[in-house]
């Protein structure tokens, strides 16, 4: 049933009242419920270095501060605009809710060497939390439910001792992380559907698909990254998007 508040919002202010739900879900979600997940699979990092490949992770997202960190300390030819853009506008401009990682020809992270991460001590957020996370997903049966630990048995060692401590601090850190992600899409949200209405400009999906489609001919789009407030212009082209 649509109420008649639902009725004034526009397709973007709707998705953002999903988020500020998702935001409060994930905050009120038990920090008990989720340390004894923690203790039960003990999960420790072995260096296997798998989630920093592609047949793990398609692409690394980054908080504006994981970006802003990598800008000043290493530079900012290895970001890209994030994958799968979020909208298109009727004059055929992408945009997107933040940077990620470039990656190699093969898909693995830009910054994946030798097995081992170049700049492990500026690693962005998801990569220090990785493979706890805290959001939601459909399950099998299309039913919502939490999605907490990330390639369960695939990498890393189990049913190790962790500390009270240490999952407090696992909670921590992925409660902020996930509330983080969701805080950014929702000011881009707020942000993009000012910015159309100020422009006159419309959300098109048909020219989506449109200028998708040249994309993969090889064709370079603009994408704007919304980054610290502000969108970014990126000119982008298969080539460039991947990294030798
Ligand atoms: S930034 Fe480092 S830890 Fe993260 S995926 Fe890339 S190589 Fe792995």
């Amino acid at each position: 049933m649509i109420t008649p508040y639902q009725k004034k919002l526009t397709k973007s202010e709707f998705k953002a009242v999903d988020i500020e739900k998702e935001i409060k879900c994930i905050s009120s979600f038990p920090d008990e419920d989720y340390i004894k997940i923690i203790r039960e699979v003990g999960f420790v990092c072995d260096f296997c270095g798998k989630c920093c490949t592609s047949e793990f992770n398609d692409h690394v997202f980054l908080l504006d501060d994981d970006a802003q960190k990598i800008i000043e300390r290493i530079g900012r030819e290895f970001l890209r605009p994030a994958p799968y853009f979020d909208l298109c506008d009727n004059l055929g401009r992408f945009y997107v809710m933040g940077y990620a990682l470039k990656t190699k020809q093969n898909g693995d992270c830009i910054f994946f060497r030798d097995g081992r991460c170049e700049h492990y001590e500026i690693r962005p957020r998801i990569c220090r939390i990785y493979p706890y996370m805290l959001h939601r997903e459909p399950d099998e049966a299309g039913n919502f439910e939490f999605r907490q630990i990330s390639g369960l048995d695939l990498h890393g060692s189990y049913h190790n001792e962790i500390s009270h401590k240490s999952c407090k601090e696992i909670l921590k850190s992925v409660k902020e992380y996930e509330s983080g992600f969701q805080r950014q899409k929702l000011v881009f949200l707020k942000e993009i559907d000012k910015y159309f209405k100020d422009n006159n400009f419309r959300n098109s999906s048909q020219m989506y698909d449109r200028m998708m489609r040249e994309f993969k001919k090889g064709k370079a789009i603009e994408v704007n990254v919304f980054f610290q407030g502000k969108f970014e212009k990126e000119i982008i082209s298969k080539q460039i998007n991947k990294h030798g």
